[in-house]
């Protein structure tokens, strides 16, 4: 699946086919910069990880401003924007919703009064006990503080609220003592007006990375948003983890014990291939997948060709390690998943064709081996199938870098609800017949696993095996409210209480 498939209609199938990003963060500290610009630009390396609005707060040691709205960070931003928030200490944001609809009250960095100040706050991943938390917030300050009186309905806020809950404590004890409350994935990136702070769940299922500027530091769900602002990446924020840095220096401090679960899909879709995670090249691990594929999933064909672009790296892969060429043989329309315009139904019914155009003189007469990086719901693959073959393939088989994803994800990551998902009851034979291809591999997941070098008991892999680190509550995702499957959801860790139902989180707000 191609990244920023969100937002060109909420009703094509096809181009909702793909997982969407959960969200990037993007902290920095650094007095003298021009802290708007370096976070602005961060975000533009973050764009992948959420479309749907944008944020940046700026502190400059009296006051906290926060410019956000709906769109792209080229569309929230410019030049005259950027120069009314000056400071030494900023947090940005990129969104795609998961609690909370997708609409300006709900966009980021989300503001907090605390007893010294304001806080703002940035989160990518997504909570799994906010009925607990909500419940925590209306016995500590009531349920009408911060945004959560202006209708804001993301978690996001409620965290927000209750790092603002401790009497007499500063921000840094605050939130320490509320993040011991905090169940799920988070990955959040917060400042005052003074300080910046960072903190990873324990289970640091979403990326958070710490890097130095000459003057400061920052930190950012990849490295790619470090190297873009030329920052030297430092380390991994660690999981249960939460950091400090101002005038008088960078402080860290545990606020739980680590115990590692890092998102196994980061290396198969969502991060950047120019990004690191655990020390290890993204786009290195995506063609070694594709080296193990071509090893696992043989077949005698003519050309190699990637879905562009997230296909590219282990297509690259399948290709050197099969000796069949690779070639492009899909051009892909990149800025038509970008844009806010509703397409006519005219234009919903091209679907795919929108945004992915065969090269008829690469394709026609060949054997084709596509290489995707997963399949959803199954709508994509179809598609492009056909058109391979309208455009004269011959013979398409289709090989994919990650397994068969087969539950849904509640830790930050929207795929779909367990039902849509094409390999939730159907074998690959029957996916493959679905699809209309010719054959179909997927890369094994003790494959996948070694590949990225992380030792196994490490990673979260829930979405393929159905294990989930962290309890899940039964009713707490929205794409999943109805599915009967649910009640087999296995869990290996207790955790917090179920929650009934978003609609009353939401409806008490
Ligand atoms: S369920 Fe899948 S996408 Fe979600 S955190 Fe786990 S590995 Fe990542």
């Amino acid at each position: 699946m191609a990244h920023g498939e969100a937002q060109l209609s909420e009703e094509s199938d096809h181009l909702e086919d793909g997982p969407q990003d959960a969200c990037g963060v993007f902290g920095v500290w650094a007095p003298g910069e021009e802290v708007a610009k370096l976070a602005y630009f961060g975000l533009y390396a973050l764009q992948h990880r959420g479309q749907e609005s944008a944020g940046i707060a700026v502190g400059n040691g009296d006051n906290l401003l926060v410019y956000k709205d709906m769109g792209l960070v080229s569309q929230v931003f410019d030049e005259s924007a950027l120069n009314t928030l000056r400071g030494h200490v900023a947090v940005g944001h990129t969104r795609y919703s998961t609690t909370g609809a997708s609409e300006w009250q709900n966009a980021q960095p989300t503001l907090g009064a605390t007893p010294a100040g304001t806080v703002a706050l940035g989160h990518n991943g997504n909570l799994t006990n906010t009925a607990e938390l909500l419940e925590l917030v209306r016995e500590r300050v009531g349920s009408h503080v911060g945004e959560l009186r202006y209708g804001n309905t993301t978690d996001t806020a409620l965290v927000a609220a209750l790092f603002g809950s401790y009497a007499g404590r500063t921000l840094q004890d605050s939130a320490a003592a509320a993040l011991a409350h905090v169940r799920g994935a988070f990955s959040f990136v917060f400042c005052d007006e003074s300080t910046l702070y960072a903190a990873r769940d324990p289970q640091g299922v979403r990326p958070l990375v710490l890097g130095s500027l000459e003057h400061g530091w920052v930190v950012a769900s990849e490295t790619a948003a470090l190297d873009i602002v030329g920052a030297s990446v430092i380390r991994e924020v660690e999981p249960g983890e939460l950091i400090a840095v101002d005038a008088d220096g960078l402080r860290s401090r545990r606020f739980a014990e680590p115990d590692p679960k890092g998102c196994l899909f980061e290396f198969v879709y969502l991060a950047r291939p120019d990004t690191n995670i655990s020390g290890r090249s993204v786009h290195e691990t995506r063609v070694e997948i594709g080296r193990r594929l071509a090893r696992e999933h043989p077949i005698d064909a003519d050309l190699v060709i990637p879905v562009p672009e997230s296909g590219t790296p282990a297509a690259v892969g399948y290709a050197e390690e099969s000796g069949i060429p690779y070639g492009v043989g899909l051009v892909k329309n990149s800025y038509v998943g970008r844009t806010f315009i509703q397409p006519s139904q005219t234009l919903r019914q091209l679907g795919i064709r929108l945004k992915l155009n065969p090269l008829r003189e690469m394709v026609a007469g060949k054997r084709l081996i596509v290489v995707d990086d997963s399949v959803v719901r199954g709508n994509t693959q179809r598609a492009l199938v056909g058109m391979l073959r309208e455009a004269g393939a011959t013979e398409v088989h289709v090989r994919i870098s990650s397994p068969p994803v087969k539950w849904p994800c509640f830790y930050g990551l929207d795929f779909a609800s367990r039902t849509e998902l094409i390999a939730n009851g159907l074998s690959v034979d029957e996916i493959r017949h679905s699809i209309g291809a010719d054959s179909l591999g997927y890369v094994a997941l003790d494959t996948l696993i070694e590949t990225t070098t992380v030792a196994k008991k490490d990673l979260c892999r829930a979405c393929f095996d159905g294990v989930y680190p962290i309890e899940v509550p039964r009713a707490q995702h929205a794409g999943v409210l109805d599915d009967p499957q649910l009640s087999e959801l296995p869990v290996d860790t207790p955790g917090g209480p179920e929650i009934t139902s978003r609609e009353a989180y939401v409806g008490t707000i």
